[in-house]
């Protein structure tokens, strides 16, 4: 079922002029699947000449009729969910059910954001002088420029497609090459919708030739990335030096802190089903453990319990709860963290190595008692790798943290209200959640601090980042 991946340029489906192509392969089996065209200068000059008509089209799209064409996306989104979720599988890796999952909450997404820029309001400021109105409009900041990764290959486009579409903007999305087909399939629900020519397009590539091209050019009015924190930071770099605005979602390194007063055994089981969620690679992925000396013990039995009973297979197969790393490049990362905590001296409790020989399987691994100065322990990891080392006061976990120049995600277990209150206020990060996993709904903010990056990938704070504010103010003569 899995067929070559197109680029969408100008409301075509269209090979790159140039005829030139890559290989997507499954991760699973290692075998090539497809191809998806590999867009050239030519293809991205037509790109940004679509999207900057589109632009001026959409932008005098009525905010309801907007919303209603997205709610229209939306519904075949949610039709087409099990045909979108294979194809993610086959290219992606991840179980079939986290597949399905991620799409249907795209659908979410899309239906949340189609709403939000109904209420995209602006604001009347009462004037000093009698008959003059001060006027606060927010327009849409024009053609955006996209770049998603392949960790998510739904979750990363979607939120940043649905932001631009609501509020009136164009957008080109870099999709990634590995996973090209299931934001392909996204994308296309929007043009079945009957969203105009120009107003969305797909390119695919080699990605530092299209965000060197596409960031400094007069057309693109805003970038928007998601990605590692070295690509971030020189994606923001080349934006700021073309005054462009930009969001940044990038790398994290999340602590969970587990003080002795919870109950340890429903903590391990709630947190591995968590740390090995698409195996390990997702940039609010629960990384560095820190647990109160009370519980430690118990708690680490408890994790490694749960680590051993994850099976590991092809995300196609029934009762599969964790597929291969997306790509062969993770399995050597994960083997050279590995290597880095044996020397370190670390307790490699469960897993540590490939399994077979074909795909990019890893073993869900659990390594306690490891240095802070080991590479896990400040490098992410980004793969089935968990780190849980024991802590004894408030303090000093709160300090380790807190340590590394990472902020996304962070997550607390207490039964102390005072404790989770005094975690909320000194934890140095976009996002805390305490007692639960309550991280990436649609309505709630979604986005990090420090080095993981600037913006919001979601709540009402998601749309501001693609309107300008303009001010008018006027008088009667
Ligand atoms: P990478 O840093 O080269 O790429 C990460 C993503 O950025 C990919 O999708 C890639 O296509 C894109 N990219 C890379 N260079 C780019 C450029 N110059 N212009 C535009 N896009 C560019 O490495 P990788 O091996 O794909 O991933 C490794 C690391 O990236 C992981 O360890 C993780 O830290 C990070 N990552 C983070 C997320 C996230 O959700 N924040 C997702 C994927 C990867």
């Amino acid at each position: 079922m899995y067929s070559n991946v197109q680029l969408l340029i100008d409301g075509q489906w269209c090979d790159a002029a140039a005829g030139q192509s890559l290989p997507v392969i499954n991760p699973a089996t290692g075998e090539t699947i497809g191809r998806v065209a590999k867009a050239d200068r030519a293809d991205l000059d037509r790109a940004l000449e679509a999207a900057d008509r589109g632009f001026r089209t959409w932008r005098k799209v009525g905010a309801f009729d907007r919303y209603k064409m997205m709610r229209k996306a939306a519904e075949l989104f949610r039709e087409r969910a099990e045909r979108v979720a294979t194809l993610m599988t086959m290219e992606q890796g991840k179980p079939l059910a986290e597949a399905k999952a991620e799409v249907l909450a795209g659908a979410d997404i899309i239906d949340w954001f189609a709403e939000e820029g109904r209420r995209a309001y602006g604001r009347v400021v009462p004037a000093r002088a009698q008959g003059v109105y001060q006027l606060v409009l927010r327009e849409p900041v024009g053609p955006v420029a996209a770049f998603t990764p392949w960790n998510f290959p739904i979750n990363q486009v979607v939120r940043k497609l649905s932001a631009a579409v609501a509020t009136g903007c164009s957008i080109i999305v870099k999709a990634p090459e590995e996973t090209p087909a299931s934001p392909a399939e996204l994308i296309r629900c929007f043009v079945d919708a009957g969203v105009p020519a120009g107003v969305v397009g797909l390119v695919y590539g080699i990605p530092a030739e299209i965000s060197e091209y596409l960031i400094p050019h007069p057309v693109i009015r805003k970038i928007t990335f998601t990605g590692s924190t070295a690509v971030g930071k020189q994606l923001a770099a080349l934006a700021g030096l073309h005054m462009k605005r930009s969001t940044m979602e990038l790398g994290g390194h999340a602590p969970v802190i587990v003080f002795d007063d919870v109950d340890a055994d429903a903590v391990a089981r709630t947190m591995a089903g968590s740390k090995f969620r698409n195996a390990g690679q997702v940039c609010v992925s629960p990384t560095r453990f820190l647990v109160q000396e009370g519980v430690y013990k118990q708690f680490v039995e408890r994790f490694v319990e749960h680590t051993k009973s994850i099976r590991v297979g092809n995300g196609l197969e029934k009762g599969v709860s964790m597929g291969p790393l997306a790509n062969p490049r993770r399995p050597v990362a994960m083997d050279s963290h590995i290597e880095d905590a044996r020397k370190a001296g670390a307790n490699i409790r469960t897993g540590g190595q490939r399994i077979g020989s074909q795909g990019n399987f890893f073993e869900p691994t659990v390594i306690t008692e490891l240095d802070r100065s080991a590479r896990s322990m400040n490098e992410e990891p980004f793969g089935p790798l968990a780190v849980i080392n024991p802590f004894s006061t408030f303090d000093e976990a709160v300090a380790e943290a807190n340590r590394l120049p990472f902020g996304l995600a962070s997550y607390a277990f207490t039964r102390s209200a005072k404790t989770a209150q005094a975690i909320a206020a000194e934890i140095e990060a976009g996002m805390v959640t305490i007692n639960h996993l309550g991280l990436a709904l649609p309505e709630v903010p979604f986005g990090g601090i420090k080095d993981s990056g600037y913006g919001s990938e979601g709540g009402s704070e998601a749309i501001e980042p693609y309107l300008n504010i303009k001010f008018v103010s006027q008088a009667g003569l």
